[in-house]
């Protein structure tokens, strides 16, 4: 019997920068969704201002997601609900560090399903060699010029040195 793959999924999130963690969970869900679309949040609330415009965002996750085929990255500025709908999505689906990310998702999964109870939020545990990884972690280790090999792709870290390293 070969499994079908299930629908498509929306990843969220700003991805300033996209990190191997949040390279992973696309990965995986790829292996599960028909398509995931990585959607890259154009004015983060919570994160107020971004280091890379999200055109930038979108392109560095681009060019590292292309091998898996059914992937595509877009921005978006309105409720991830919304967006979701408007690309025929029924899964949005996000990744969960260590125990920092529940509290936060969980109240997002309230409220998200309040709004659309159509959509279902599904939730991927980090790989344990990226629990603690996060872009502003990595944002903090460029400052400092310290190694972001195991944390980022390498186009990724270069553009990092560029605008952080002090
Ligand atoms: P960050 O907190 O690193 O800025 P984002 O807001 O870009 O992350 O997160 C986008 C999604 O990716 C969220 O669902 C977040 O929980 C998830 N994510 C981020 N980093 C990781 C990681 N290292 N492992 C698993 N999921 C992650």
């Amino acid at each position: 019997m070969t499994a079908e793959r299930a629908g498509i999924a929306v990843c969220p999130g700003s991805y300033d920068p996209v990190t191997h963690g949040h390279l992973d969970i696309i990965a995986r869900a790829s292996g599960i969704f028909e398509l995931v679309i990585v959607a890259v949040v154009d004015l983060p609330i919570r994160k107020q201002n971004t280091l890379f415009s999200a055109e930038e965002r979108c392109r560095m996750i681009s060019s590292e997601v292309g091998k898996l085929g059914n992937v595509q990255v877009k921005s978006f500025d309105r409720l991830i609900v919304d967006f979701a709908r408007e690309n025929g999505a029924t899964v949005i689906l996000k990744g969960l560090r260590a125990i920092s990310d529940f509290e936060y998702e969980f109240e997002m999964n309230q409220l998200n399903r309040k709004m659309a109870p159509d959509i279902e939020n599904v939730y991927m545990m980090s790989s344990p060699q990226y629990s603690f990884l996060s872009s502003s972690g990595v944002k903090e280790v460029a400052t400092f010029g310290g190694d972001l090999g195991d944390l980022v792709p390498r186009a990724v870290a270069v553009r990092l040195d560029e605008e952080l390293k002090r």
